[in-house]
């Protein structure tokens, strides 16, 4: 069985810095850590709260629950294969550590994803994405152990219903799963994504790539330490709100009052809007509401100026989830798990 602690402080386990305490809080390494501390005979009882590197969540006061903090090891390429290469990795491991482990040993098709907090189970969970990429393009398959009977199932992509930073452990199989062990594929011949603006100047020439992926990856992470705040030094939870996504006949009644609005059409016909830009139109970027805040550089990070309370952080976001509506008629969902 693994050690169970007590009355613990989760401040320093969740990226935006804000204060909570769990009452039971245990750390599993393997499957069967996972079915003892859910076997146990009083734990066993208490409803779970599965815990990563803690930077997509929200907390808003003390956990009564028992904080399954995930920390399986383990990294390797599981397959050799024609088109593509299979590494597989524990759930604990650090998400930007494996996009470095995959590049050190020249199996590239992550780097689009670097520098992303947290660690490797809950990428699944919101379908991580950044600079047109998503995890789902990159996935094989994940395994998870069913926390209502203890047994390890293995997914594929298409049971795990990835969406647009979704998928079926935030919708109805949530906190039904503990993933434990991810499966990703990475293409061969590898290919360099480079449709955002910020990456574009790494220009593609001909058939051949003349982009390396180390420098696709040296990008993102140069471009990231300049966007984002620091979690370190300023508490948050990166992209506080989804990006909307609205049907063309919306779309059509809003573009017409709103001509400058930020936009990008979608293959089925939907618009996906920038919910920075909203909220920065709304006025919001760079303000507080006593020690919450939203940040200077990019209006869709929410911040802890440092002493903010998870109530804090809600009340900004219910300010702004409000000013945005009055004006463009959107709602604005938060990202982060709230808990
Ligand atoms: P946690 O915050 O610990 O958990 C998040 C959710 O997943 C919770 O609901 C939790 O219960 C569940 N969960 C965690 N582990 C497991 C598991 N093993 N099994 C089942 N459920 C689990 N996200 C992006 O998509 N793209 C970005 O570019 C991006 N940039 C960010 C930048 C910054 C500065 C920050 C702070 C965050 C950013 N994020 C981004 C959000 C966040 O990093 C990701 O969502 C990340 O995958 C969360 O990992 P975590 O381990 O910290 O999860
Ligand atoms: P950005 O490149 O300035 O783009 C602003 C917004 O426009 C983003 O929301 C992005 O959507 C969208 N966009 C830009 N170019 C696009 C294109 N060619 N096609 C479709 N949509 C496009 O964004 P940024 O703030 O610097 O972030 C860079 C990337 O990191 C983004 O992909 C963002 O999602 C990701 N990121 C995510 C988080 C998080 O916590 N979820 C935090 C920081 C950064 P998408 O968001 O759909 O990509």
């Amino acid at each position: 069985m693994p050690l169970i602690e007590n009355n613990v402080d989760l401040q320093p386990y969740n990226t935006f810095g804000l204060p909570g305490r769990a009452s039971r809080l245990v750390r599993v390494r393997s499957e069967d850590d996972v079915r003892s501390a859910i076997a146990h005979p009083e734990l066993g009882r208490m409803p779970r709260f599965i815990l990563g590197g803690g930077s997509n969540v929200m907390l808003t006061g003390d956990v009564d629950a028992l904080v399954v903090k995930v920390e399986v090891p383990g990294l390797k390429l599981v397959e050799t294969r024609e088109d593509e290469w299979i590494v597989e990795a524990g759930a604990g491991e650090s998400w930007h550590g494996l996009v470095e482990w995959t590049l050190a040993r020249g199996l590239p098709g992550l780097e689009n994803l670097a520098f992303i907090p947290g660690t490797v189970g809950a990428a699944p969970v919101q379908n991580i994405g950044a600079y047109g990429l998503e995890l789902s393009e990159r996935f094989e398959s994940l395994d998870a152990v069913e926390l209502a009977s203890g047994l390890t199932r293995t997914l594929d992509r298409e049971e795990c219903r990835f969406g647009y930073r979704d998928s079926i452990f935030k919708g109805d199989a949530a906190g039904s799963f503990l993933i434990t062990r991810v499966r990703l594929r990475l293409p061969r011949p590898w290919r360099p994504l480079l449709g955002y603006p910020d990456l574009s100047t790494l220009k593609e020439q001909g058939a051949t790539p003349s982009v390396a992926p180390t420098e696709v990856f040296d990008r993102v992470c140069t471009v990231r330490r300049a966007k984002l705040p620091d979690p370190a030094v300023l508490g948050n939870a990166g992209s506080f709100f989804k990006n909307p996504v609205i049907c063309a006949r919306q779309f059509s009644a809003l573009i017409e009052r709103e001509p400058a609005i930020v936009h990008y059409p979608l293959p089925g016909g939907d618009y996906k809007l920038a919910a920075g830009w909203l909220i920065e139109a709304c006025g919001w970027k760079g303000r507080n509401m006593g020690r919450a805040g939203v940040h200077d550089r990019q209006a869709l990070v929410l911040v802890n100026r440092g002493g903010a309370s998870g109530r804090a952080v809600m009340d900004l976001a219910a300010a702004i989830q409000q000013s945005v509506f009055e004006r463009f008629a959107i709602r604005l969902e938060p990202e982060p798990t709230v808990f």
